[in-house]
């Protein structure tokens, strides 16, 4: 397929729609795959939020409840029997009876390790000594006034209970000589009779709050939720990381277990919300924090989840998408395809092709037409294309023939006459010119064509086109024919009519007279001692006086007057218009100019004339008959004179 094509091809409409179709549809799957996809991600991220922040507030109503249980429990404790009764004791008598302290001592047990306390204190309102402890490391009598004692955390607590007579909690800490693992202290007023006497100290384990920090219902695999201290260390162990970020591996080390992301920052100032991070493993995660706020520390509870988790499942449903929207663009473009190629089939190849093949045909029937068919510049004349038939019949090559002009195939026309014959078509006065004239071969042979001119557009440009037809078997027929109208009609010898021409003329006058209403007259005259010239001088002589005496006759008549040789040295002519007296004139004119004419050879020769008006309903042989009663007197009265019937 040619450029041209191509670019015609593209320039249909029907094929350029196609395709923007195509196009389009495909932009628009693409386009909702794209747009569905981020907004998968976007709503994903939105939605992962949102539950971070719901669960790190489930978290934090957790860590309310368990606390304000482990208040009630305290409080309760230090209002049983039991441990007023101890207290009472313990202050009536530090060496108060072991029945006593064993059986307070098994009760304590029981109760600590149903709430999973480490060890109970009771402490001295006053003195700020141990009366009571389960802790081996800090044994009764300890001093909480001694200086090794008096700014530990415990000691903080045991003067905020006493001044302010409330039970109080303490943040989990470390306490160096009595508990080196991090541990909670809570405490509690003990009111022997009306009197404040102790305070009642419970220990936690450091991880107490693990349990709720680890509930793991909607974390997915990544999530998690702990809570950090002012001092950003771990107040519950981490869930990804529980070696190196424990709550004791935190206090332990405190310079490698800080965590000090923006999260914790924002919740320990007091700000809850959400963010996308780096935490404290150097992972990039969706976190969401609050503070947990109680009168003696506050908390920072955060909750994240690995933001690969959601990448994770993000590229899974972008994935999904974009093969769903693949497979929708596959069959959409295999329709596509099929619709255009129908479309195309039917409006463009198949035209095309039917034009191409009418074209092509055409080409043939005027390559291979007997006709010649020639195309020449307008300007320069010169031929741009010649047919077959062209070829063949003036036996140029078609390069020779590029290189001429019309004229010098056709010897009729110079250049210029030429021209003149073309200007015409050139003018736009004439749309086609027809001649005929004679071709020249390369052989310098010739033949008769018949020539047509028309100015066409021929590739954008105005061309002559010549179709030329062979015309010589038609001229010959023609002239044949011509030559056996002659035989028939002319007198061999004279050449001018024979009789039997003479009498369908003859018949043919007199109708055309009797319609006009006019003269017809016919003279007859006949060469006087014609036997006697031809005696004389020998028939060929003869001949030759037949033949002067007609052309000196023919010469002296009218266009409309008939003249015939009527047989021998007789002749006949019909005068249309002419009366018998005008007719007898006319006789007589021609007698005196035969009579002054003298014939090489042979002298002067003299006729006789019959004339007659002729009815115009008789037969020709009767008028014949009438004006050679004219021509016997005539030659009877002395020859060389005219009489009429
Ligand atoms: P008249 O004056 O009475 O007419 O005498 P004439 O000799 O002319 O008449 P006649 O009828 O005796 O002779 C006619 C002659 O014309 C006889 C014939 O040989 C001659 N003739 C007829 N046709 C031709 C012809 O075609 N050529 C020649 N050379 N002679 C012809
Ligand atoms: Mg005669
Ligand atoms: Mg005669």
């Amino acid at each position: 397929m040619t450029r041209q094509r191509h670019s015609r091809m593209l320039r249909n409409p029907q094929l350029l729609i196609s395709l923007f179709g195509f196009f389009i549809l495909n932009l628009a799957i693409a386009s909702v795959a794209y747009v569905y996809s981020q907004k998968s991600a976007s709503l994903l991220y939105a939605q992962t939020f949102r539950q971070l922040r719901s669960i790190t507030d489930f978290k934090h109503h957790k860590l309310e409840l368990f606390f304000s249980y482990r208040t009630a429990d305290l409080q309760a404790l230090a209002g049983s029997e039991t441990v007023v009764n101890l207290t009472a004791t313990l202050q009536a008598d530090a060496g108060a009876s072991t029945t006593v302290r064993e059986s307070s001592r098994r009760y304590l047990k029981r109760f600590l390790s149903e709430y999973v306390y480490t060890n109970a204190l009771l402490l001295d309102t006053e003195q700020g000594h141990v009366l009571y402890s389960t802790n081996p490391q800090l044994p009764e009598g300890s001093d909480f006034n001694a200086s090794s004692l008096v700014s530990s955390p415990l000691a903080r607590l045991w003067r905020e209970i006493v001044s302010t007579g409330t039970t109080q909690i303490g943040d989990i800490h470390t306490h160096p000589g009595y508990a080196p693992v991090p541990s909670m202290f809570l405490g509690t007023p003990v009111t022997v009779g009306a009197r404040q006497t102790a305070v009642l100290i419970l220990e936690l384990p450091g991880n107490a709050v693990n349990e709720i920090m680890h509930f793991r219902s909607g974390m997915g695999q990544t999530g998690e939720s702990y809570a950090v201290g002012q001092d950003h260390l771990m107040r519950s162990d981490s869930y990804l990381e529980p070696t190196r970020f424990s709550v004791a591996r935190s206090f332990a080390r405190p310079g490698s277990a800080s965590v000090d992301t923006a999260a914790v920052t924002e919740a320990l100032a007091g700000r809850q919300g959400r963010t996308l991070i780096t935490d404290y493993r150097g992972k990039r995660v969706l976190s969401a924090y609050r503070p947990f706020t109680y009168p003696n520390f506050t908390w920072a509870i955060i909750s994240e989840i690995d933001e690969s988790e959601l990448t994770e499942q993000i590229d899974k449903v972008q994935r999904d998408v974009y093969v769903l929207a693949l497979i929708v663009s596959l069959i959409g473009s295999t329709l596509a395809y099929f619709i255009i190629r129908t479309i195309i089939q039917f409006s463009v190849v198949r035209p095309l092709q039917q034009s191409f093949r009418r074209a092509r045909e055409f080409e043939r029937i005027i390559n291979d037409s007997l006709n010649e068919i020639y195309i020449f510049d307008r300007e320069d004349l010169r031929f741009s294309y010649a047919n077959r038939g062209a070829l063949l019949n003036t036996g140029y090559t078609l390069e020779e023939l590029c290189q001429m002009t019309p004229p010098a195939i056709q010897p009729e026309f110079a250049k210029d006459h030429f021209r003149e014959l073309i200007a015409p078509l050139l003018e736009g006065k004439q749309e086609q010119i027809a001649v005929e004239t004679v071709h020249e071969r390369k052989d310098g042979s010739r033949y008769y064509v018949d020539v047509r001119l028309q100015l066409m557009l021929h590739e954008h440009e105005e061309k002559f086109v010549v179709v030329a037809n062979d015309i010589t078997e038609r001229k010959r027929a023609e002239q044949e024919k011509e030559h056996f109208y002659r035989l028939s009609s002319h007198d061999h010898l004279t050449q001018i009519y024979n009789r039997q021409k003479f009498e369908e003329l003859y018949d043919k006058e007199c109708e055309r007279t009797r319609r006009y209403d006019g003269d017809l007259a016919l003279i007859l005259f006949d060469i006087d001692h014609f036997k006697s010239i031809n005696d004389t001088f020998g028939h060929q002589a003869g001949d030759v006086v037949l033949q002067v005496l007609t052309r000196h006759i023919s010469d002296a008549l009218r266009d409309s007057d008939t003249f015939a040789r009527w047989g021998g040295e007789e002749f006949v002519i019909l005068l249309p218009h002419t009366d018998l007296k005008t007719a007898v004139a006319k006789a007589e004119h021609l007698r005196r100019t035969l009579e002054l004419l003298s014939i090489d050879g042979v002298g002067t020769v003299t006729c006789s004339f019959g004339v007659t008006a002729v009815n115009l309903f008789a037969p020709v042989a009767e008028t014949i008959h009438e004006a050679d009663r004219g021509l016997y007197r005539a030659k009877a009265e002395g020859r060389n004179r005219v009489c009429s019937a």
